[in-house]
């Protein structure tokens, strides 16, 4: 029995995320998807939101668990006894990221595997950072993302009005 842990920052979680996590759950016999508490990025939705969204949008799957976390990815792996950390890769910009945040987790945690899944090609355009832009601008979103989500970021924009702060659509990766 395997168990794997998925984490992200989930800001806010879509298809891309959604896909990654349904694939694992055949692959493993649990697996948590856990929402980072305070990562270093600048954030349009609070913890809560964050975590509310992506077990809603996952609740359809038996194996799957939703929780919090803050402090080092591994320590939290160890706590829950996930044997594996789960991540997903898009892009090239992903692999340089996702291949150094591996090496240094398994220094940290010789223990412990990573497995990287391949994004499914209709969601490779896809990430957070894309779309909340989308968002922020009044575009469709729909496909992207669930329904849920759909409605929270609709609404959060209109409160925000003019003061949104736009995220530049740099590149791919959060
Ligand atoms: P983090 O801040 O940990 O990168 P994210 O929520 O941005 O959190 O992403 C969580 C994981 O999901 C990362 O491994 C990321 O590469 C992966 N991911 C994001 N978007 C996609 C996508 N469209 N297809 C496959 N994997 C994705």
């Amino acid at each position: 029995m395997i168990r794997a842990l998925f984490p992200g920052t989930f800001d806010p979680v879509h298809m891309g995320h959604i896909d990654i996590a349904e694939r694992a759950a055949k692959l493993f016999s649990k697996l948590t998807v856990a929402v980072y508490d305070k990562p270093l990025k600048s954030l349009l939705l609070s913890p809560e939101e964050r975590l509310y969204l992506t077990r809603e949008s996952l609740k359809h799957i038996e194996n799957i668990e939703v929780t919090g976390y803050s402090g080092l990815t591994v320590e939290y792996a160890r706590k829950i006894n996930a044997q594996v950390i789960v991540r997903g890769l898009r892009v090239f910009s992903d692999f340089e990221h996702e291949f150094r945040m591996t090496l240094a987790n398994h220094h940290l945690a010789p223990d412990i595997e990573v497995v990287a899944f391949i994004t499914s090609d209709r969601y490779t355009f896809l990430s957070s950072t894309t779309v909340r832009e989308i968002a922020s601008l009044g575009g469709n979103i729909e496909g992207m993302v669930p329904k849920i989500v759909q409605e929270v970021l609709r609404k959060r924009f209109f409160e925000l009005g003019e003061n949104q702060t736009i995220v530049p659509l740099n590149y791919l990766r959060d």
